[in-house]
């Protein structure tokens, strides 16, 4: 088999752990470009030792130094700073994994599209954000985007090349999070600690707290938007607290196509890279005999608002995505900070997007980042406001 490159951006974290044990399991096949983290520098040292990747890459500049005395091999090329993560995303490498959490990965995405690469994306931020801009930079530089988000990757595979215009429904599925059956005075009172206990996934902390608010399910409906673009009025969501079913898609014909399979990321991540063939994972084989049961319902959006206010902020267009993208991010950092309540996160997210003047849709990456800032600015001021 020949060798095939790949880059992580977000190297360190969840979805960047998932890609290297498959990468690790088939060492031989994969030639590593670049490594990137934030600031996880004697982490990101020694992935970049053990897989001699060419490059590692700090978006934090001053954590620069660190990495490089973590660095047990002196062949590698290091490098800090929001440039450097572009540079790295820019590298040529066949597959590239957008795996940086939040509008952060945004800038190093749109680096790699330009590329004209092979892009593997599970950063939903950035495609919320940007929206259109990142898909005629697909179009415009004749990239690739396989998404690596579970339900998107299961959409992708249940339409397996078929006409969008032979689509009836996309139908989003969602666990619910580990808040689901929560009263409304409960999930005032709701710590990050449980927040972020999902009862199916091992994620990052920012899309563990986004489950339990729905708000995941919100950017993912966003997102499936862009990637599938069926229209706003056939996609829909639906509470699967199993997670077996990872997303389905309904024919004009009646039938429906579900992808199913276990709740573990590197399903859908040996999907992407290798795509458009099959590989081997370790993953144990679906039981359904001992699930026993697969459940439905509809979401709660009195308790769980964030999918309304997603639904809203993609039908208002514009602005509106990004915003709601910013205002989250910096509501979601306060709640793990312990400084804002848990439901204060949609609140924080409501309020930023009715007070904002909501610009007209960006046209280029320079202008979703100046929305993303303003709306960061604006939510903050939020939360300095008392409860
Ligand atoms: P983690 O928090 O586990 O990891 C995030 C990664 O991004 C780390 O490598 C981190 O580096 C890096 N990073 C964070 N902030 C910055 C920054 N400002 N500049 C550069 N790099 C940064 O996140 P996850 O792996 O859980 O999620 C990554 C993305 O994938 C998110 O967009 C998430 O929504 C999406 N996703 C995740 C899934 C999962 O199962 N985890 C499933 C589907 C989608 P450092 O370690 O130095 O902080």
């Amino acid at each position: 088999m020949t060798q095939r490159s790949i880059s992580i951006l977000g190297a360190t974290g969840s979805v960047g752990a998932s890609t290297l044990d498959l990468v690790r399991r088939n060492r031989e096949q994969w030639r590593v470009v670049a490594l990137t983290a934030n600031c996880s520098a004697r982490e990101l040292a020694a992935l970049a030792d053990e897989f001699q990747a060419e490059l590692a890459v700090v978006g934090d500049e001053t954590c620069l130094a660190d990495l490089r005395s973590a660095l047990g091999s002196d062949r590698i090329e290091t490098a800090g700073g929001a440039e450097a993560l572009c540079d790295a995303a820019a590298r040529p490498a066949d597959i590239t994994v957008a795996a940086i959490v939040g509008c952060a990965g945004l800038a190093p995405v749109m680096a790699a599209i330009e590329r004209g690469g092979t892009v593997a994306l599970a950063n939903k931020e950035a495609l919320v954000s940007a929206g259109d801009v990142m898909t005629a930079a697909v179009e415009r530089h004749g990239a690739t985007l396989l998404p690596v988000d579970s339900e998107h990757n299961a959409i992708f595979q249940c339409l397996n090349g078929e006409s969008l215009d032979a689509v009836r429904w996309i139908t989003l599925t969602a666990s619910g999070g580990p808040l689901r059956e929560w009263s409304q005075e409960r999930l005032d009172a709701a710590t990050p600690a449980e927040a972020i206990a999902h009862p199916n996934w091992d994620m990052g902390a920012k899309i563990s707290v986004d489950s339990a608010t729905m708000m995941n399910k919100g950017l993912e409906f966003i997102e499936a938007h862009h990637l599938f673009p069926v229209g706003l009025d056939r996609l829909r969501i639906v509470v699967h607290p199993q997670s077996v079913i990872h997303s389905m898609v309904e024919y004009r014909d009646g039938s429906t196509l579900a992808q199913l399979g276990p709740s573990d990321m590197r399903v859908p991540i040996a999907s992407c890279l290798a795509w458009p063939d099959r590989m081997e994972t370790p993953c144990a084989p679906l039981d359904l005999p001992a699930i026993g049961e697969l459940t439905f319902m509809a979401p709660d959006e009195a308790r769980f608002p964030a999918t309304r206010l997603a639904r809203e902020a993609i039908e208002a267009g514009g602005a509106a995505p990004a915003t709601l993208n910013a205002a989250n991010e910096v509501a979601v950092a306060a709640f793990l900070a312990g400084q804002i309540k848990f439901t204060r996160i949609a609140y924080t997210v409501e309020e930023t997007l009715q007070r904002s003047n909501l610009a007209p849709p960006p046209e280029t990456l320079d202008e979703v980042l100046a929305i993303d800032r303003a709306a960061r600015a604006a939510a903050h001021a939020i939360l300095t406001e008392a409860e």
